[in-house]
């Protein structure tokens, strides 16, 4: 059975589905079956919210503060679920929640999903991964059209409905790319975060 609740790098995480609206050329699912300290993140069937409620309540949560949202698929894909699995965190262990997120789930989900995620999710984290639209769809192969445009609108009203929100890209990128998502970000006011690249 897949991991549901799983560690790395001193933050839990969940993995509620494997489902995704994107086909990343760099996925680390395509590499690997497993992160951290997880042994595979690969569900036989995506896991119901009474099986992820399971994994929680067996999981010691001592020397966390925060609980994220991330796994082997996008979690807005499973938006009910994240919805429910937030509140539940949060009622019942008190930790801020974040969700790592490919930033698509309103076009996903067919409607404006940040009012309902703003009441149970405390932070973002939105994968810019290149500075345009062009090379955005490259990479990150997403199911729809102006996929880049709608995952800056959502990061653009993220920022003003989330205590935290952030963008992320990969310092894989060329420096010159680096500097240009810099002004993407600047220009819509959401913070960019560059990560170092892990093959972890
Ligand atoms: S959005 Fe995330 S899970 Fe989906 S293909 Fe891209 S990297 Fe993988």
């Amino acid at each position: 059975m897949a991991d549901i609740i799983y560690t790395y790098k001193n933050q839990v995480y969940a993995n509620i589905t494997n489902k995704c609206d994107c086909a990343c050329t760099f996925c680390i699912r395509n590499q690997k079956d497993a992160i951290g300290e997880a042994q595979s993140l690969w569900h036989k069937v995506n896991p119901t919210v009474d099986e992820i409620k399971a994994a929680i309540d067996a999981f010691d949560f001592t020397g966390y503060d925060e609980f994220v949202f991330c796994g082997y698929g996008e979690p807005t894909c499973a938006l009910d679920t994240l919805l429910e699995i937030a509140a539940y965190i949060k009622k019942n262990y008190g930790l801020k929640i974040r969700v790592n997120t490919n930033g698509l789930g309103n076009l996903y989900n067919k409607k404006n999903i940040i009012p309902e995620m703003a009441k149970v999710v405390d932070s973002v984290s939105i994968s810019l991964n290149a500075p345009t639209a062009e090379e955005y769809n490259k990479v990150t192969r997403p199911q729809f059209e102006n996929a880049y445009e709608a995952m800056l609108e959502f990061a653009k009203e993220a920022n003003d409905s989330f205590s935290h929100t952030q963008l992320t890209i990969v310092d894989v990128l060329s420096k010159e790319a680096q500097e240009m998502c810099q002004k993407v970000a600047d220009s819509i006011g959401v913070h960019l975060r560059i990560r170092k690249f892990s093959s972890q």
